[in-house]
């Protein structure tokens, strides 16, 4: 490490919270400066080995990083919040799902601004860095999709590989992390890793265990499809079996970690069954064998359960523990569950049961044995 790197960054933007997408659009910028706060009250952004970095500018050139000039243009006309015209739609901006709003650019180029600000925190000595306005996964070269108008996961990527470190991606938010799949999907430079509610229930409606990447890719393309009602020990189960053996496998300097929270039970706009225990805890698996994380926030469409989720971890990124006291008596009380105990941001614990668990215990392993048969050989090579 660096002399002057402290430990772990939390990268914001005042100004990104601001933001508003629509109305009734599932999206909510706000939560941002929900998350910042609630770290804040928990005295989790004022240690020693602390960083907070604001990200008020956007920089030039740093769309232009993935990006087409085409799109660019398109996406700064939008800027304005006032009119759609038939090239943005071409881009898919403007539709109901990725709508122009007031800012739109900016907003595009700050969030992007702050993921590469990430990633070159962690290039320059620091452990781990958290961007809660990150983490645009389905974001195209030249097309907008599914609340992404620009690939900031992409542009971090990127950095850290231009900085030499080996990197492998690893995608946990419930939906399948599409244009990231794409980017380096015929090379074996990173290890990309999906795990997301299936393509057969949930949008972009891809991410099968069949796409393993080509050529120099093969194996190196990873995705592990959930069934709906997938709950917090299924989930687990297959992290520590893939995810864990295929890093160990591929060796990363540095792991970009797309945090979405879209996986619990609660979010309106998925069917996984994940309480925020499980969540938590496969990061915490993953954490303690690649200590240099550079994580992105992505979905979650439950804003308080979101924020709670990501207070967890960015206290696990930055190696705090949460004070106690905060209500962990009443899991104790009423549950008995010791490891309920320790701070009211966590979720009771819940588990899917009976037939439904079964098969997708069944479904589980054949995942598992897939990767083993398929992939595993691909990536020892
Ligand atoms: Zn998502």
């Amino acid at each position: 490490m660096g002399n002057e790197a402290v430990r772990s960054v939390f990268v914001g933007s005042d100004a990104l919270g601001s933001f508003s997408f629509s109305e009734d659009h599932p999206f909510k910028p706000e939560r941002i400066g929900l998350v910042k706060k609630m770290c804040s009250e928990r005295g989790l952004l004022s240690g020693r080995d602390i960083a907070i970095e604001e990200v008020e500018e956007g920089e030039p050139g740093v769309l232009e990083r993935f990006h087409t000039p085409e799109y660019i243009d398109a996406l700064r006309r939008a800027d304005s919040g006032m009119d759609v015209d038939v090239d943005m739609l071409h881009h898919g901006i403007g539709s109901p799902e990725n709508p122009i709003f007031k800012g739109v650019y900016r907003f595009c180029e700050l969030s992007a601004a702050a993921s590469l600000t990430a990633a070159r925190r962690v290039s320059s000595g620091s452990l781990t860095a958290f961007n809660p306005c990150g983490g645009f996964h389905h974001a195209h070269p030249d097309r907008a999709s599914g609340f992404c108008y620009v690939n900031d996961v992409v542009i971090a990527i990127d950095e850290l590989r231009a900085n030499g470190l080996r990197t492998a991606y690893i995608d946990i938010d419930a939906h399948h992390g599409d244009a990231v799949q794409e980017t380096y999907y015929s090379g074996n430079e990173v290890l990309t890793i999906s795990m997301h509610e299936s393509g057969k229930t949930l949008f972009p409606w891809s991410g099968f265990e069949r796409e393993m990447g080509k050529g120099d890719g093969g194996g190196f393309n990873i995705n592990l499809p959930l069934e709906p009602d997938t709950d917090d020990e299924i989930f687990l189960h297959i992290f520590g079996k893939v995810v864990i053996d295929a890093l160990a496998l591929f060796a990363p300097d540095v792991v970009v970690l797309l945090a979405g929270a879209d996986m619990l039970s609660t979010d309106p706009l998925t069917h996984l069954r994940l309480t925020n225990n499980g969540y938590i805890e496969a990061v915490k698996m993953m954490h303690e064998h690649h200590p240099r994380i550079v994580a992105l926030g992505g979905g979650g469409y439950n804003m308080n359960d979101a924020v709670r989720a990501w207070t967890l971890l960015w206290a696990e990124l930055s190696g705090q523990t949460l004070e106690e006291g905060y209500g962990g008596a009443l899991g104790g009380v009423f549950l008995g569950d010791a490891s309920l105990q320790g701070s009211d941001l966590k979720d009771m614990r819940s588990y899917t049961s009976g037939p439904v668990k079964e098969k997708l215990e069944n479904g589980a392993e054949m995942l598992i044995a897939h990767y083993r048969e398929a992939i595993r050989p691909k990536l020892s090579s």
